[in-house]
């Protein structure tokens, strides 16, 4: 059995927007889960085999990018670059969530093509962890011509998803509403483009026919790069339950409306946050913590809240069992601090400036990838291993 103990935690980031701040200042792991968590003195340390003393740092779930299009291994056609993913994971981050492996040179647009590609990426990226980062790759790109049956062997061979719906040859809601209510039978979770068009091939989808074609997800409300209008910004956020993204290479204008208009609204557990990126705004290895700093920082959304929604409520989403940290769950963590010469004191602190948190070190499954960010600036606390 593996143990390892987390002390001297100043904050502990709970995941959870309904309670986002944790009582205790430890965290107890074994086997790769979390066990206990609390006080130090309260926890079964016998046999301890790590201790983590987090010198008075911020202790966070690890973070999700809800939204990355990955293709194979750790490379992106769409700007040639390798080692992008174990990048992300320097930045907090430790779950991907593939969608759409839309760049794959001549990508296959027939319903056996299309769904190859979606196996074959879910059943490589289910053994393959970039820097130690967990991806649910393989999202299913809606193409004409997929039948039920498609996404019954789909979901039996490991895909979760629907990657952007307008990627593929399936635009018009008449056409992917069916294939959305097969997919969501088969447990599989679904996204839809919203806004204007990304790239040459893809179409422009505006709120209406978001709504009539009820996806889980509605993907980059503030645009994946052109937002739709505040109007219909407003309509996604008041006519629909649905999950609301908000994406790193989007409008950053649009971000803080639509986000300003979920705190009215009571709908902050319903914002998650992605990069989509590699896209034409490049790799962006810090891009998810940017948008907790651009929303904790220019509304009046909390910095722990900002953090829960690049948690746990995407982790509800997509009904994985990490993103929060409770007893039970997969203990993928982050340990940040202010970064050295800003104005905060405290992680949490930074965020309300503007600042990007200080990564400190990063755990998946209670085992520690990276000790040292090489993409954020350092930390002015520097937790050790003992
Ligand atoms: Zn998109």
């Amino acid at each position: 059995m593996s143990k390892v103990l987390l002390k001297n935690i100043a904050t502990l980031i709970s995941g959870d927007i309904s309670n986002p701040i944790l009582k205790g200042n430890a965290i107890l792991i074994e086997d790769g889960k979390i066990k206990q968590i609390g006080q130090e003195g309260d926890l079964d340390v016998k046999g301890v085999q790590t201790t983590i003393d987090c010198a008075g740092t911020t202790v966070t779930p690890g973070l999700f990018d809800s939204h990355c299009h990955v293709v194979l291994g750790d490379y992106t056609p769409r700007q040639k670059q390798t080692g992008f993913l174990e990048s992300e994971v320097h930045g907090g981050v430790t779950t991907f969530i593939s969608a759409g492996e839309v760049h794959l040179p001549g990508r296959p647009k027939d319903p056996a093509g299309t769904k190859a590609l979606a196996i074959l990426a879910a059943k490589s990226f289910a053994n393959f962890r970039p820097g130690g980062g967990k991806v649910v790759g393989g999202s299913v790109i809606l193409e004409k011509g997929l039948v039920k049956a498609d996404f019954e062997e789909l979901a039996k061979e490991g895909v979760r998803t629907v990657g952007e719906i307008g990627l593929g040859s399936i635009k018009n809601p008449e056409d992917a509403a069916p294939m959305v209510q097969w997919a969501k039978a088969c447990g599989m979770t679904v996204m839809m483009h919203s806004g204007g068009t990304s790239i040459p091939g893809s179409s422009t989808v505006t709120a209406e026919m978001v709504i009539q074609t009820n996806p889980d997800i509605v993907s980059h409300i503030n645009g994946g790069p052109t937002a739709v209008a505040m109007d219909d910004v407003q309509r996604l956020v008041t006519e629909t339950d649905m999950a609301l993204e908000i994406v790193h290479c989007g409008n950053p204008k649009v971000a803080v409306e639509a986000a300003n208009l979920c705190l009215e609204q009571n709908a902050l557990s319903r914002i998650i946050i992605g990069n989509d990126a590699p896209s034409g705004t490049g790799v962006i290895p810090l891009g998810v913590l940017r948008v907790i700093c651009h929303l904790a920082s220019l509304t009046a959304i909390k910095p722990e809240e900002a953090i829960c929604m690049a948690t746990g409520n995407t982790a509800r989403v997509h009904k994985l069992p990490r993103g929060v940290i409770a007893e039970g769950y997969e203990a993928d963590l982050v340990i940040m601090d202010t970064p050295m010469g800003s104005v905060g004191e405290d992680a949490l602190s930074a965020i309300k400036a503007g600042d990007v948190p200080a990564v400190a070190m990063v755990l998946v499954d209670g085992e520690i990838v990276v000790s040292k960010s090489r993409n954020t600036p350092p930390p002015v606390r520097k937790p050790e291993i003992q």
